[in-house]
């Protein structure tokens, strides 16, 4: 039996959605670009959305729509996918990296204050404090209500990456549930087909901001502005468009996002339950004041294994069949970082702790009962045979 650790879940209707706008001469800036991003940005409740031809895209359009620059800095966490902090090096800003919460795996906002407190001091007016990117990791939202109130204090922009967390939802200090990507001045989702909904490549930009959104749809298209012809072009400007045939797929999957997350969440209760009596690892939990969005299952390792226990376990895994991963690597410790920046092992030591145990299991949306039994016997077996 072969379990991968994704797998796109492409209907029969998707592809008709798909087929259809192969029929017309709009293949790219038509009419399924405008009503995706209103269908999105509807979904999402924000007042703007404008697509982009991945999630990385859209993380760049946002630091340069936001002004950060040379020498600026960005808070943000070094357990994640690369592309969260790249787009800050994108524009030769420097992230400020802060250790993540154990429990949730996203960027420990009592450690930001602390940070910014120690900081404040020695921040020179070359090295500027501009923005936080919080990322909602593996789908969970992150501490909203604090990460608004450190950007008020500090006068930060918030760019939240929630590639991971389309349809997460947090609960604030006033009882209302919103969903991520609209707490932030904007954010990001991205639509790859490993994610919960997927374009084959895409992303999102969501705001409420007009002049954000004015200059993410200039800039995707080549800076052209909003009554520019073809050749004329306002600013510098990039090829980021998605194409119709991207955000027709994208309509399709984002017409039935509420029964995709629904089917996810049964798979994550399911391997809960098989793996609640095995002592060795630490399953996802679910939290009263946030609507988890699952794009993976990861579970971690207790602390009395290593590394090297980890890898073989991924190794294991991988003989029989069975797909698996060690989301994430730390950023900070990717040798391109380490070379910039000067980062060594110790400098995040949650982040380092949490990222050796990491096992991110099979799971997408049709992943069958007997496949999680198969892959969870599988675990508990080699675990013990350790
Ligand atoms: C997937 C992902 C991205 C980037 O999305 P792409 O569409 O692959 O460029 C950014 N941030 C996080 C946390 C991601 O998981």
């Amino acid at each position: 039996m072969k379990t991968p650790l994704s797998n796109p879940d492409i209907s029969k209707d998707d592809i008709v959605a798909i087929n259809k706008v192969l029929t017309t001469p709009n293949l790219s800036l038509g009419p399924k670009l405008d009503e995706f991003e209103e269908k999105f940005s509807t979904y999402i409740e924000s007042r703007y959305a404008v697509a982009v031809n991945s999630g990385t895209s859209g993380l760049h359009l946002l630091i340069r729509a936001l002004d950060i620059k040379e020498d600026d800095l960005v808070v943000t966490s070094p357990f994640s996918f690369i592309s969260s902090a790249n787009c800050i090096l994108f524009e030769r800003a420097k992230p400020l990296f802060v250790d993540i919460d154990e429990n949730t795996m996203n960027i420990d906002v009592d450690k930001v204050w602390n940070e910014l407190r120690k900081l404040k001091k020695e921040i020179s007016g070359k090295n500027r404090l501009k923005a936080i990117l919080p990322v909602h990791v593996f789908g969970r939202p992150c501490e909203m209500d604090e990460v608004m109130e450190i950007a008020r204090d500090y006068e930060l922009g918030i760019i939240e990456d929630a590639a991971e967390a389309v349809g997460a939802e947090y609960k604030n200090k006033n009882e209302k549930w919103k969903k991520v990507g609209s707490f932030g001045d904007c954010g990001i989702f991205a639509f790859y087909p490993n994610k919960q909904m997927t374009t084959g490549e895409g992303g999102m930009i969501v705001t409420d901001d007009e002049n954000l959104y004015k200059l993410c749809r200039s800039m995707r298209n080549q800076g052209r502005g909003e009554g520019s012809t073809w050749l004329q072009h306002e600013r510098l400007g990039y090829n980021y468009r998605l194409s119709d045939i991207n955000c027709a797929l994208g309509i399709a999957q984002l017409e039935r996002i509420d029964e995709i997350l629904d089917k996810r969440e049964k798979v994550v209760r399911l391997y809960n339950k098989r793996l609640k009596d095995c002592d060795d690892v630490i399953c996802p939990h679910f939290e009263k004041n946030k609507k988890i969005s699952w794009f993976v299952y990861v579970v971690r390792l207790k602390d009395r294994f290593e590394r090297r226990d980890r890898d073989v376990i991924l190794d294991r895994l991988r003989e029989r069949g069975i797909g698996c991963s060690n989301y994430f690597t730390p950023i900070h410790l990717q040798p391109f970082y380490r070379k910039m920046f000067g980062y060594k092992k110790g400098d995040f030591p949650m982040t380092e702790k949490v990222s050796e145990r990491t096992i991110a299991l099979p799971f997408f949306n049709n992943l069958e009962e007997e496949q999680i039994d198969y892959v969870c016997e599988n675990l508990i077996k080699i675990i013990s045979d350790l």
